[in-house]
C-alpha cells in the first residue's frame, strides 16, 4: 500500500455517564498494539468513497473504517442462478431477479415529478419497472428491444405488481467477484439509494475492499484454537460471507463470525472479571455479627433454600477481601428483599454503612417497612429510626423528605451516626456522602442507569463497597451471560412454600359483566383487587384519560360505600401516591385502580385478583410482573387478561402463553425469541456492550455457550493472555474493549 493510512478510531457508542475510576491495563501498553492494522483505514480512502460518501455512510450504516464496512454484513442473499417468472411474482416477496425483454419505456409527468417507466416482458408477462430518480442517466442506458437480468423487490401500484428502482445488468456480464453465485443484499436506506450506492455500488465497494485487503487481514484467532473449534480462517470467512460460492461455505463462514463475535465478547467480559477479581480490594468483613444472627433466628418462617444458599455466596464474598459485584435474579415473590436486609445487616455487624436503592418511593417506603419489621427482634437499645441517639441508626430518604429532615440524615451519613439506609435515587444525589459505606443494595436494578448506578460507587473515598443488584426481571441465560458476563450471578429459583399458583384467564369484552361479578365474590369473601390500565409512554395525557374512565367505569360498577376504590398512577404527588397505596395494602381500600406503576414489587398478600386491561398493550416480562403482585397469600387468586376481541397474532401468542405458563424464565426466553433481545434491552434500559452485527442473542445461545466456554479455557491457563500463541487474541481484545462498556464498574 502506498497511500497513507488514516486512522479513525471508533468511538464508543456505549460511552454513556462519566467515564469512571480506570486502571491501568496492562494489555494496551504491549508493543504489538502500537503496529498499524489496515482495518483501522478510514473509509473515505477507499476508491470510490471519498469524503462526501464516507461521511453519508457513516451517518446512515456506521461506517467509519475499513474495518465497519468488511464487517458490514448481507443480512439476505440471492441466489444468481435463481431466475423467477414474472407470472409468479408476489408483492410479498423479497428481493427477486428476473430475466426479460424491454418492450417500451416512457418518462411521464412534469419536470421535477418526472419518473421513468420501462416495461419489461419475459415469456410469462409483463412488467413496469420505475425510476423516480437519475432518470437521464437510466434512459440512455436502457434500449428497448435488450434482455436484461434485473435485480429488486416487487411492490405494488395502481393494483399492478412493479419494482421501484431495481438494479439492471446485462445477461452476459462478467462472473461475479470471487467466484460467488449468490449477491449479498445489505441494509441500506433511503438516503444511501438517493445518493447513488445501490445494492450494487456497496457490493461493489465491498469487493474492491476486499481486493485491498485480503492479504493484510490479519488473523485474529491462534491456529490451535481454531482448529479446535472448527473455524475456517479469518480472511476466507470474510470473503464468504460477502461472496458466498455455495452455501456451505457461507455456513462456515457465519460460524466462524459468529463464533468471533460472541468468543470476544466473553473474552473481554470475563477478562475483566479476573482483573477485579485479582485487582479490586474489597472491605473485609469478617462476621455476620449480632445483628444479623438475632434477626435471622427470630424470623417467623424459614428461609428457602434457595435463599440460604444465596445469603451464603453473599456471606462468602464479603468476607473475602475483594470487592463483591454480584447480581441477584429472582422471580417476584422469591424473597429477595429479606436477602437484601440481611445481607445489610452484615456490613452493619463488621461497623460499615449499607443502603438500600429502589425506584420508586412505593417501594422504598415499603422496604423501610420490611426492615423494621426485621428489625424488631433486637432490642430497643440496638437501633433506632429517629434522633433518640441510641443504638445504630436506619432512615428513609426519599423525594418527598422535607429539608430539616434531609439535613439530618446527611450528617448522620458523613458522621456514621446513620448506619442503614432505604431510599430512592435521592440518595445517589451529590451532597449524600457516606463516612464508610460497606455495601450498596440496588432492587430493580434494570430501572437505573449506569450512570445513575455508577454514581453510588464513588460515594465513599476509599475502598469501594460491596454490591448488589437485585432484579425481577427474568434475565435470559444469554442475555445475562451477555450483559453480566463479568459479574457473579446468584439465582433465587424458588418460591417461599405454600404460593398457590395463579389461575389465568383471558377474557374479551362480552365477559364483562361476569368479570365484575366475580370480583364482587372476590370482594364479599374479604379479598381484594387491582386494576391495571397501560401505560403508553408517548401520551401522557391519553394514558391519563383512558385510567380516569376506567376509573369512572369501576366505580359505577362498584358503587361507594360498598365498595371502596382507590387509585394510583403517576401524576399524582407521591404523598397522594403513597396515602392510596397505604390505603389498599392496610385493607382500607378493595379495589386498586392503577396504571403499571404498581408493576414492581408491591406486596399485598390479602390480594387476589389481578385484573389487566388491554392486556394486548403489554409486553410479556410486564405481565408477568403484574401477575406476580398476587398469589402471595394463601388464597386461590386469579389473573384476567381483558384484550380487545380483535388482536393480533403475537399479541394472542403472548396472552396464550401467560395463560400456559407461570415460570418467569420461560416467559422471558419467548419474550426475547418473540421481540429480539434489543427491545429486552430498551426495557432494561441498560443495553448490551457492543452491538452484535450477526450472531443473535436469541437464536445463537448454544454458540454463545461454546464461546464462553472457550473464553474461560483461554484465560484460565493463561489469564494475562502472555502466551506468544495468544498475541492475537490481546490484540483483538485491546481493540475491542476501546468500544466495550466496562461492566465491571456496572454498579
Ligand atoms: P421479591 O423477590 O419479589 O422482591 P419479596 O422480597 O417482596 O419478593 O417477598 C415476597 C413475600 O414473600 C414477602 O411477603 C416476604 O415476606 C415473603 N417471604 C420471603 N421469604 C420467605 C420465606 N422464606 N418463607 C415465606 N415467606 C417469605
Ligand atoms: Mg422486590
Amino acid at each position: 500500500m502506498t497511500k497513507p493510512h488514516k486512522f479513525s478510531r471508533k468511538k464508543s457508542i456505549f460511552a454513556i455517564g462519566p467515564r469512571l475510576k480506570s486502571r491501568p491495563d496492562t494489555i494496551n501498553t504491549d508493543k504489538t498494539i502500537a503496529m498499524p492494522d489496515i482495518l483501522d483505514t478510514g473509509i473515505q480512502f477507499l476508491p470510490g468513497v471519498g469524503p462526501r460518501r464516507a461521511a453519508l455512510l457513516g451517518k446512515e450504516l456506521g461506517i467509519e473504517t475499513y474495518r465497519d464496512m468488511l464487517y458490514t454484513f448481507p443480512f439476505r442473499y440471492v441466489d444468481r442462478s435463481n431466475v423467477m417468472n414474472i407470472a409468479d411474482l408476489e408483492p410479498t416477496m423479497a428481493y427477486v431477479q428476473i430475466k426479460a425483454t424491454v418492450t417500451t419505456k416512457k418518462v411521464i409527468g412534469e419536470r421535477r415529478k418526472s419518473r421513468l417507466v420501462v416495461t419489461v416482458r419475459d415469456g410469462t408477462g409483463s412488467l413496469d419497472l420505475v425510476f423516480f430518480q437519475g432518470i437521464k442517466w437510466m434512459d440512455g442506458k436502457i434500449r428497448a428491444g435488450d434482455t436484461y437480468i434485473i435485480f429488486g423487490k416487487p411492490s405494488v401500484f395502481n393494483g399492478e405488481i412493479n419494482m421501484v428502482h431495481p438494479e439492471l445488468e446485462p445477461p452476459t456480464a462478467k462472473s461475479f467477484p470471487y467466484g460467488s453465485s449468490m449477491t449479498g443484499v445489505y441494509p441500506s436506506t433511503e438516503k444511501l439509494k438517493n445518493a447513488g450506492i445501490t445494492n450494487k455500488v456497496f457490493s461493489k465497494l465491498v469487493s474492491a475492499l476486499y481486493g485491498i485487503t485480503e492479504k493484510l487481514i490479519e488473523e485474529n484467532i491462534p491456529p490451535g484454537l481454531a482448529a479446535k473449534c472448527s473455524l475456517v480462517p479469518r480472511r476466507e470467512a470474510l470473503k464468504s460471507i460477502h461472496f458466498p460460492p455455495d452455501m456451505a461455505s457461507l455456513h462456515s463462514a457465519e460460524y466462524r463470525l459468529k463464533f468471533e463475535e460472541l468468543f470476544f465478547l466473553q473474552l473481554s467480559l470475563l477478562k475483566q472479571r479476573y482483573n477485579r477479581m485479582h485487582d479490586t480490594a474489597g472491605i473485609k468483613m469478617p462476621s455476620v455479627g449480632p445483628a444479623f444472627n438475632t434477626c435471622y433466628k427470630a424470623l417467623p418462617f424459614d428461609l428457602t433454600g434457595a435463599q440460604k444458599k444465596v445469603i451464603r455466596e453473599i456471606r462468602d464474598d464479603m468476607k473475602s477481601g475483594r470487592q463483591m459485584n454480584r447480581l441477584l435474579q429472582g422471580d417476584v415473590g422469591s424473597g429477595k428483599t429479606l436477602v437484601a436486609v440481611l445481607s445489610a445487616l452484615i456490613a452493619v455487624g463488621n461497623g460499615y454503612q449499607a443502603c438500600i436503592m429502589a425506584p420508586t418511593e412505593v417501594l422504598a417506603v415499603q422496604h423501610f417497612n420490611s426492615l423494621k419489621k426485621l428489625l424488631a427482634p433486637l432490642s430497643p437499645d440496638d437501633w433506632t429510626d429517629n434522633d433518640s441517639g441510641r443504638g445504630f441508626g436506619i432512615a428513609l430518604l426519599t423525594g418527598s423528605s422535607k429539608a430539616r429532615q434531609r439535613r439530618m440524615i446527611d450528617e448522620g451519613l458523613r458522621s456514621g451516626k446513620i448506619r442503614l439506609i432505604v431510599g430512592t435515587h435521592a440518595l445517589i444525589e451529590d451532597n449524600v456522602e457516606f463516612r464508610a459505606l460497606g455495601l450498596a443494595v440496588i432492587d430493580e436494578q434494570h430501572r437505573f442507569g449506569v450512570a445513575q448506578r455508577s454514581k453510588l460507587w464513588n460515594k465513599t473515598g476509599g475502598t469501594p463497597p460491596h454490591v448488589l443488584v437485585m432484579t425481577a426481571t427474568p434475565i435470559p441465560r444469554t442475555l445475562a451471560m451477555t450483559l453480566y458476563g463479568d459479574l457473579e450471578v446468584s439465582v433465587i429459583d424458588e418460591l417461599p412454600p405454600g404460593r398457590k399458583p395463579v389461575r389465568t384467564i383471558h377474557a374479551t369484552e362480552t365477559k364483562r359483566a361476569a368479570m365484575y361479578n366475580f370480583i364482587r365474590g372476590q370482594i364479599a369473601a374479604g379479598r381484594q383487587v387491582f386494576i391495571v390500565y397501560p401505560l403508553i409512554f408517548e401520551s401522557e395525557k391519553m394514558d391519563y384519560a383512558n385510567l380516569e374512565k376506567g376509573y369512572e367505569a369501576v366505580t359505577e360498577a362498584f358503587p361507594f360505600p360498598r365498595y371502596r376504590t382507590a387509585i394510583v398512577h403517576g401524576k399524582q404527588s407521591s404523598e397522594e401516591k403513597s396515602r392510596n397505596m397505604k390505603a389498599f395494602a392496610e385493607g382500607r381500600a378493595d379495589i386498586l385502580v392503577a396504571t403499571s406503576v404498581i408493576e414492581v414489587g408491591v406486596d399485598v398478600p390479602n390480594a387476589t385478583v389481578m385484573v389487566i386491561e388491554s392486556a394486548e398493550r403489554f409486553g410479556l416480562s410486564q405481565l408477568h410482573q403484574l401477575r406476580g403482585r398476587v398469589g402471595r397469600g394463601s388464597q386461590d387468586s386469579y389473573c384476567i387478561l381483558m384484550t380487545d376481541f380483535r388482536i393480533s397474532r403475537e399479541s394472542k401468542k403472548r396472552i396464550d402463553l401467560m395463560c400456559s405458563t407461570e415460570d418467569g424464565f420461560t416467559l422471558a426466553e419467548e419474550d426475547m425469541k418473540m421481540r429480539g433481545p434489543g427491545d429486552i434491552e430498551g426495557t432494561m434500559q441498560s443495553g448490551l456492550p457492543v452491538q452484535l452485527k450477526i450472531a443473535s442473542l436469541g437464536k445463537d445461545g448454544e454458540l454463545l455457550e461454546f464461546a464462553r466456554k472457550t473464553a474461560r479455557e483461554v484465560l484460565s491457563a493463561d489469564p494475562g493472555l502472555e502466551l506468544k500463541a495468544n498475541f492475537p487474541l490481546r490484540k483483538e481484545l485491546s481493540r475491542f474493549r476501546d468500544s466495550v462498556t466496562d461492566y465491571s464498574k456496572i454498579s
